[in-house]
């Protein structure tokens, strides 16, 4: 378990090596160990000094370090290219250690005008508590995010969005950032490391909701951050302890076990995601198809695949409701990264009582979101089609 990080290197490779040498485990387990403790304890009175002081290493606490935890925080760096990861007991849990990390007082955070919902609602109802401002702007347009970062602290992305798949050309973007001494972090959950690799573009810092592909069973709720070394010891500094939002061994042993299939499952969601979005879109009650697969800006270029996330609007024609109840493989509910398909229509958050995002920059009642899980896609298919047939108004 004290195998160095590997190199903050630019090779696909890497991530992959990562994954085996498991002579490295104790007593040669081809799977991590799971150190279920809350403590570590010393030999005695020096060593305890010894730690305290600086002088030497050791684990004290699992708030702080635990080597399950460290083994996915490990695993998490290699695949995304970077240094080291920081991993937390939720996706927010991650987004609100790196926020506060790097925004002050009275500071100003430049984000996408669709961000993903809660990291909204977390920068209108808490930190407007500090004072911090946000600007949201059209992601997709270079020239207005350009304009928006001199003197902001953090440029915040999410390419593709939630929600609309709105694509962002982060490697320009994150070479901006620079430029104007601006702190870039991107929610990259929907493509995972495996099809976009945002350090390696020149993003400061990548977060991932682990609870969606990384995890892959829906049994999960995790998150992590990954960077350079100097950006995670702030955030091991300035936040992480104190928020306590701590990821359990147990999770971290599953989400091991879930980057082992990560380059498997993924594949699996495109396949069947693709197929599926290409018949919706010459289905006649289908409005339009918002995937990043149908997209020509530049922000595509780094993508190398597509998971399985996406929405369509429906035509006038189509009861939402109706729609929903009427489907019978794809299950009604949030989230999204497992086995199972999902549906989740836009009208429910657009119906939620502060001001949301969705609403705030007119996105449909109409969009309905799916998530393509293990399901045969042709069974999928018909469900659909019959859902849009007993619907229709
Ligand atoms: C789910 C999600 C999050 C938050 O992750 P949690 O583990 O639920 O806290 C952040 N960003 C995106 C894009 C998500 O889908």
């Amino acid at each position: 378990m004290n195998r160095p990080l590997p190199p903050f290197d630019h090779d696909a490779l890497a991530a992959a090596e990562a994954l085996v040498a498991p002579e490295a485990y104790p007593a040669n387990a081809a799977a991590p160990p799971i150190f279920q403790t809350s403590l570590f304890t010393f030999d005695n009175f020096a060593d305890m000094a010894d730690v305290y002081a600086g002088r030497s290493h050791q684990l004290i606490y699992s708030r702080g370090d635990n080597p399950t935890v460290m083994e996915f925080e490990r695993l998490i760096a290699a695949f995304d290219g970077a240094q080291a990861a920081r991993a937390f007991s939720s996706g927010m849990g991650a987004i609100a250690a790196t926020v506060l990390a790097f925004v002050g007082a009275g500071e100003r955070i430049v984000t996408i005008r669709n961000v993903y919902s809660d990291a909204y609602r977390m920068f209108e109802l808490l930190l407007s508590k500090f004072g911090v401002r946000v600007d949201y702007v059209d992601g997709s347009d270079c020239d207005a995010i350009a304009a928006a970062l001199p003197g902001a602290s953090l440029l915040y992305l999410e390419s593709p969005s939630s929600i609309v798949f709105e694509l962002q050309d982060i490697a320009a973007l994150a070479h901006l950032a620079r430029e104007h001494g601006v702190v870039s972090v991107i929610d990259n959950s929907w493509a995972t490391p495996l099809f976009q690799r945002p350090i390696i573009h020149g993003v400061d810092l990548v977060i991932h909701a682990a609870s969606k592909y990384l995890g892959g069973h829906s049994d999960t709720v995790a998150g992590v951050v990954s960077g350079s070394s100097e950006n995670i010891a702030k955030i091991n500094a300035r936040t992480y302890p104190f928020l306590g939002a701590k990821l359990s061994p147990l999770e971290a042993w599953l989400l091991v076990r879930g980057l082992r299939t990560l380059a498997l499952r993924l594949p699996h969601h495109m396949k069947s995601g693709l197929a599926i979005a290409e018949r919706l879109r010459s289905h006649p009650d289908v409005q339009r198809v918002l995937h990043p697969v149908y997209s020509s800006h530049p922000g595509k270029a780094t993508l190398s695949g597509f998971s399985g996330l996406f929405s369509f609007e429906v035509a006038d024609a189509i009861d939402v409701p109706q729609f929903v109840d009427a489907l019978r493989l794809f299950r009604l509910g949030v989230s999204w990264g497992g086995p199972e398909s999902l549906v989740v229509p836009a009208l429910a958050p657009l119906q939620m009582p502060e001001a949301n995002c969705l609403a705030r920059f007119g996105v449909s009642p109409r969009l309905i979101r799916l998530h393509i899980g293990f399901e045969d896609a042709n069974a999928l298919w018909d469900d659909l089609q019959q859902a849009l047939a007993r619907a229709r108004r």
